[in-house]
């Protein structure tokens, strides 16, 4: 069985790496964060305390860090006297990184480890923190076709889907794509809501209706952003995450980099990444994607 370095335990890694102590592989987590990487010890995981630790013996890496500067300190080390991860692994480690970023950062890190003699393939996530929990992720791989192979084995333990994008840095492609109408659905999603009930609608009762028209969407029907609506949605636990905004913004600047590099249009998206800038701006960043909804009600309770 793998015995796994896990780097980045936060709201998606914790329960990706329970998923791999469950599947029976040997785990090592490291986070910079000691109080996140702790909670996965009575699940059967070593804590290390260092990056040198986390991969003493084991033969895969998978790291889920925020965004492509913190992937590039892990792998390539970095200015604070980081080593990375590219100089401290052994020999035939395979590298798997799910964070979303960048292409160009999952390129960089590809080629680096290919100078090394590594293997390196970029595999963003979809599904959330439930699809995390429920080992349901979509993968969405860049790489080389012995990589993909290789890479199923290890993400068959959490996820559902595991689609080959194409090579290094393609799956980072594939996953903003998916990421920039995911931001633009969700603020549409918040603003249909809004508009229902200043025009007297219930909530649930116009949600219901959207899910059985045309109007469905993963947002609405998975994700409702209106408090009360789902249960088991953010928005009906105080928006805590879940993804945050931050991170819904950093995910839309990076199609709006993408569009800046092949000069593509993409006014709704620019129009999604504002929102998110202005609604984070007013402090909200921590909170779930979803508290979009609250830009919307504000003139309710100004
Ligand atoms: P998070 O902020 O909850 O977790 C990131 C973790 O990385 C934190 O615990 C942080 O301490 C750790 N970290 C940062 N730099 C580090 C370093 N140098 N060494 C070790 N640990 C370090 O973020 P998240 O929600 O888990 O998201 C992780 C990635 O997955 C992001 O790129 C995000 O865009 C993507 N993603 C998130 C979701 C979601 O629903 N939350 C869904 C799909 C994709």
């Amino acid at each position: 069985m793998s015995t796994i370095a896990f780097i980045g335990l936060g709201n998606m890694g914790n329960p990706m790496a329970q998923n791999l102590l469950k599947a029976g592989c040997n785990v090592r987590v490291y986070d910079l964060n000691t109080e996140a990487a702790k909670k996965l010890e009575s699940h059967g995981a070593f804590v290390a305390s260092s990056p040198e630790e986390v991969v003493k013996g084991v033969n895969i890496v998978i790291t889920m860090l925020p965004a492509g500067e913190h992937v590039r300190a892990v792998y390539l080390g970095d200015h604070h006297g980081g080593v990375g991860l590219l100089n401290l692994v052994d020999d035939d480690t395979f590298l798997i990184d799910s964070s979303t970023i960048d292409p160009e950062s999952a390129r960089i890190v590809a080629a680096e480890a290919a100078k090394k003699g590594f293997e390196f393939v970029d595999a963003p996530v979809s599904g959330g923190v439930a699809g995390a929990q429920a080992a349901t992720l979509t993968f969405i791989v860049g790489g080389t076709d012995s990589g993909f192979e290789k890479a199923q084995e290890t993400l068959k333990h959490v996820g559902k889907n595991i689609f080959h994008a194409g090579k290094a840095g393609d799956g980072q492609m594939a996953k903003i794509c998916n990421n920039l109408m995911l931001g633009i659905l969700m603020s549409g999603t918040c603003e249909t809501l809004s508009l229902g009930i200043d025009n007297g609608l219930d909530p649930k009762v116009l949600s219901d209706i959207m899910l059985q028209s045309s109007g469905r969407n993963w947002a609405l029907e998975l994700y409702n952003p209106c408090p009360g609506v789902t249960d088991k949605a953010p928005a009906s636990n105080a928006y805590q995450p879940g993804f945050m905004s931050k991170l819904m913004l950093k995910d839309l600047g990076l199609g709006m980099d993408a569009a800046l590099h092949s000069q593509s249009a993409i006014p709704m998206g620019a129009l999604a990444r504002n929102l998110y800038a202005l609604h984070n701006a007013k402090g909200n960043e921590l909170l779930d994607f979803s508290s979009m909804f609250e830009f919307y009600r504000d003139k309710k309770t100004n």
